[in-house]
């Protein structure tokens, strides 16, 4: 688990990134004009994009990820929503940070446990395929996903800590009936979930495992899954329409090659960070992986999209011997539904 908290940590500390926590955390954000969403939600709605950080600011924003140690608190649980890895909440305490504000709890799957103590075995849960899994190169894997997850918590932590609960104007003022304030949009988007657009901003799309099972346990590999995207649901978010009607009727995953993953951990990768960009952070988009969502076959119902369907390697790469163009890529004319879902494997 150490090489997760650490990465965690360098993540958390990179100025760059830091840019996007000034922004959400910035006070008077500008609100949105959406009346549909914002009566769906009860109170106001807002967005932010990145601020960039000064001398000041740059001491205000460490000062506050500093002031989260005393109201965060961490736990781990065998008992979370199939395929939810974790989860942030209120604490039962107020906020160190903001006057009115809750403290936050962040709720992980005890699973990764068992997946850094070796107890859990990637190749115990993959079927026979070729190359096969290596069980060494799956718990960097879950190192990494653990990271990331942990980061993505904070983001909630960091707003649920940062800004007092709401009270509507038509409540009487009894605290128990104060809400918490609503996420803001990133860039005006269409669904407000500090984390996931945090994982889109940074790493080109959230980190998903291939395949099954869902869980710490990744057997197959990583990919990244741009977020909103074509997401029809997405558990406490507003939802500003059908990602159709904001032009979304196709998504592309690429997969994270293990080289990616190995150098996240190593100050090579952030000396080069530093030098050029979080962009160095994003996987290569050498092959993509692409579903159609189309109204007649529903691919990302409720049920499958919360539990963080990805495509499986099994299942993408459903490819005959001699099928592939010259350059290699099969393609294939949509719509060829399979269980709701038709697909192409693009380059
Ligand atoms: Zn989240």
């Amino acid at each position: 688990m150490l090489p997760a908290l650490k990465l965690a940590s360098r993540i958390l500390d990179e100025p760059q990134i830091l840019t996007y926590i000034k922004g959400a955390l910035k006070k008077s954000l500008t609100q949105i004009n959406d009346d549909e969403a914002a009566n769906k939600a009860g109170q106001p709605l807002y967005t932010f994009s990145n601020e960039p950080l000064k001398d000041w600011t740059s001491e205000e924003i460490w000062h506050t990820l500093w002031t989260l140690r005393e109201c965060i608190t961490f736990r781990f649980s065998a008992h979370l929503p199939y395929g939810c890895m974790a989860m942030c909440g209120g604490g039962d305490t107020g906020s160190m940070i903001a006057i009115g504000a809750h403290s936050a709890k962040i709720t992980l799957s005890n699973q990764f446990f068992g997946v850094f103590r070796r107890k859990l075995k990637a190749s115990q849960f993959s079927k026979p395929w070729n190359p096969g899994t290596h069980d060494e190169s799956a718990v960097l894997r879950s190192q990494f996903a653990f990271a990331v997850t942990l980061v993505h918590e904070v983001m909630h932590a960091l707003w649920l800590t940062s800004n007092p609960a709401y009270v509507q104007h038509y409540a009487p003022t009894n605290p128990s009936q104060w809400v918490n304030r609503l996420e803001p949009f990133y860039r005006d988007g269409r669904m407000n979930e500090l984390g996931a657009c945090w994982e889109t901003h940074v790493f080109g799309g959230n980190i998903h495992m291939l395949g099954y099972p869902h869980g710490a346990i990744m057997p197959y590999g990583l990919t990244t899954v741009p977020f909103p995207g074509t997401w029809e649901f997405y558990p406490s978010v507003i939802n500003r329409g059908n990602p159709r009607k904001w032009g979304h009727g196709w998504q592309t995953t690429y997969p994270i090659q293990m080289k990616h993953i190995r150098k996240m951990f190593t100050n090579e990768m952030w000396d080069e960070v530093q030098r050029y960009g979080i962009k160095r952070l994003r996987r290569e988009r050498k092959l993509g992986y692409r579903s159609y969502v189309d109204s007649k076959y529903p691919a990302l119902a409720a049920g499958k999209a919360v539990s963080g369907q990805a495509p499986s390697p099994t299942s993408s790469v459903d490819s005959k011997e001699g099928e592939e163009d010259h350059q290699g890529v099969v393609r294939r004319e949509p719509p060829t539904a399979t269980e709701g879902n038709s697909f192409v494997i693009v380059s």
